[in-house]
């Protein structure tokens, strides 16, 4: 027996009258009624889809915490992202609510793959590394490089073991050689490592002093004078 093709499946599940000689099949096939079954379900629950179902996009620093985890392997490897206007024409214009419902893995997709491209083209490049020594009764330790990435240097650190901090967070800096002047990086969470973009123009050499601090929820941009590992990048 021949079944009902599937764009017809979905236009039933969708609410479309059946033609007779359809209605015949479904009357006597049970797979195919077990199928307009399951295509309704999924039409029910993109009816439910609300505003706030949709996507948003995450901030910058989670795809680039993400691009720099994956390596960046060659773009040509990246898998094909279909856009959703592409998709639409591939498909019968009465199947949109698939395209719609594809919709939030498309949207994501495409994301990534901007992302991608940003830093796509190059592979990272070590600058410079150091090991971070503790500061004074800190019992950790951990690593930091400059990477450069096309015309984005970023910065890796990450220190192992670091316990949550009360009330606060730890801060990653990099000084001139003498202290004297610190530019605040970014946040490194406990448990992972941090990929954080130096300032455009910031130049690695005036600053090769890796420093990271317990910070507060104080309002006090400063640095707390209070830090667990320091390094020097060479110069
Ligand atoms: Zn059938």
């Amino acid at each position: 027996m021949s079944h009902l093709d599937e764009a017809d499946l979905a236009l039933i599940a969708m609410g479309e009258p059946a033609s007779a000689a359809d209605e015949r099949h479904l009357v006597a096939c049970a797979r195919c009624r077990s199928r307009v079954d399951q295509l309704s379900a999924v039409v029910a629950t993109a009816r439910t889809i609300t505003d706030d179902d949709r996507p948003v996009t995450p901030p910058a620093s989670v795809w680039e915490g993400i691009v720099a985890e994956v390596g960046l392997a060659d773009p040509s490897t990246d898998a094909p992202v279909v856009s959703l206007d592409q998709a639409r024409r591939r498909r019968r214009p009465a199947l949109w609510w698939l395209a719609a419902a594809a919709a939030v893995g498309v949207v994501v997709g495409s994301v990534v793959t901007t992302a991608t491209t940003d830093f796509g083209t190059t592979t990272p490049d070590i600058v410079a590394s150091a090991e971070l020594e503790p500061v004074e009764d800190s019992a950790y330790r951990g690593t930091a490089s400059v990477e450069s990435r096309g015309s984005d240097a970023v910065l890796r650190v990450s220190v192992p073991g670091l316990p949550a901090v009360d009330d606060g967070y730890y801060e990653v800096w990099m000084a001139s050689s003498d202290a004297a002047t610190m530019v605040a990086i970014g946040t490194l969470n406990p448990g992972e490592e941090a990929v954080l973009r130096l300032p455009a123009g910031m130049e690695m050499t005036d600053f090769p002093l890796v420093d990271v601090s317990v910070e507060h929820f104080d309002g006090d941009a400063g640095h707390s004078a209070v830090s667990v590992v320091r390094g020097l990048l060479p110069a």
